[in-house]
């Protein structure tokens, strides 16, 4: 009873979808991918046959497998992303397990990242795309697409550790705020802490320059989710595909772990915050499969066989808890819709060639009475 009333306090601004008289509880959303982090990883944890110095240029291997490592499937995985296997796929929904017939496709036909986010946030594949060169996007993300309602303008963000997605997102045309790369972080409410963060990221030694650690993208992320409360905040970690193309599968793995940190830390901030609380949905993907063999799990593409596969989890107050989702066929251009019908709009009325909404992502209120 309490409860209902304190959801009802904190999210008087249920979306109500006026064709169908549909409410919504989200008002917010926060979209994370993680770079190239393979299903195997996902479903499967640490992979047994890439936990040693000739395969996957592990330093320490007992280490490793002290860490990640343990006989039963289900163990293991919760050991590699403990708040992925422990919250969301209990409380909200995963996609993409081929072992139930589960099947998440990229479709873009190239498997590689800037078709891929491309295909993630615009909703189609563009076969025009064929690089991962620094040219803005001529088709309009959903980020993007939001961002022009007056109720979304100026509060959707995005924060990420690879510095093509300003071209991505289209900053320039759209206007969105992106922090990438290795700029220089703001919006601390301790301008102290800034200043220290941004210190750090310059003596830092960069291993990639186009891509900064993911402990700093989150950092951000964290504190413009406290200070200016977007409405959609897209966060886009990379240092698992980076790893992987390095052959460390031992920091891919780190990568991955932390990473899961990071979705909890921003899952539990936005539960602190009286705008985010109970009306936030988090929606989390990645933009390519990779390769399976002893080297082919480094690398992704068109040569790479299984880079066609992802998986898809989402969170929130309006996806039912259907765990681990069964039997279907669905894609990577389904995203960008899911996110928008999350949000209560309909962007796949855009265009034709828009994908449809995830089926069963968005839990139907037909029946609900308004509140
Ligand atoms: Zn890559």
């Amino acid at each position: 009873m309490f409860t209902a009333v304190v959801v009802q306090l904190f999210c008087l601004f249920m979306t109500v979808d006026f064709a169908t008289g549909e409410q919504r509880r989200t008002k917010n959303l926060i979209l994370i991918t993680l770079d190239g982090l393979r299903w195997q990883e996902l479903f499967g944890g640490a992979d047994q046959r890439l936990m040693t110095k000739a395969t996957g240029g592990v330093r320490d291997v007992e280490s490793l497998k002290r860490r990640f490592w343990a006989d039963d499937n289900a163990e293991r995985r919760e050991q590699l992303l403990p708040y992925f296997w422990r919250t969301i796929a209990k409380e909200g929904q995963v996609l993409g397990d081929i072992s139930v017939d589960c099947h998440v496709r990229v479709t873009n036909g190239r498997y590689f990242s800037y078709p891929g986010y491309s295909e993630i946030l615009c909703g189609f594949p563009d076969s025009k795309i064929n690089s991962n060169a620094k040219r803005y996007n001529k088709n309009v993300t959903v980020l993007e697409w939001l961002h022009r309602r007056p109720e979304y303008k100026g509060r959707v963000a995005a924060f990420t550790s690879w510095d093509v997605f300003p071209y991505i997102i289209n900053d320039k045309r759209s206007g969105i705020y992106i922090n990438a790369g290795w700029r220089e972080l703001e919006f601390f409410a301790d301008k102290q802490r800034e200043v220290e963060w941004n210190d750090l990221a310059r003596t830092l030694p960069k291993y990639w320059p186009g891509v900064r650690y993911d402990v700093f993208t989150s950092a951000g992320a964290l504190e413009y989710l406290k200070t200016q409360r977007p409405r959609v905040l897209y966060v886009a970690l990379g240092e698992t595909d980076d790893w992987a193309h390095d052959g460390r599968y031992d920091l891919y793995l780190d990568a991955a772990n932390r990473s899961d940190r990071i979705i909890q830390d921003l899952w539990e901030t936005a539960q602190s915050l009286e705008s985010h609380r109970n009306c936030t949905s988090m929606v989390i993907t990645t933009d390519h499969g990779r390769g399976d063999d002893r080297e082919g799990w480094k690398s992704h593409g068109i040569l790479q066989a299984g880079s066609d596969h992802i998986w898809i989890a989402v969170l929130g107050p309006d996806t039912p808890a259907l765990g681990i989702r069964r039997n279907m066929e669905v894609t990577q251009s389904q995203v960008a819709a899911t996110v928008a019908q999350l949000l209560g709009e309909d962007y796949s009325a855009v265009n034709t060639q828009i994908g449809s909404p995830l089926p069963g992502v968005v839990r139907q209120l037909e029946n609900t009475k308004r509140e």
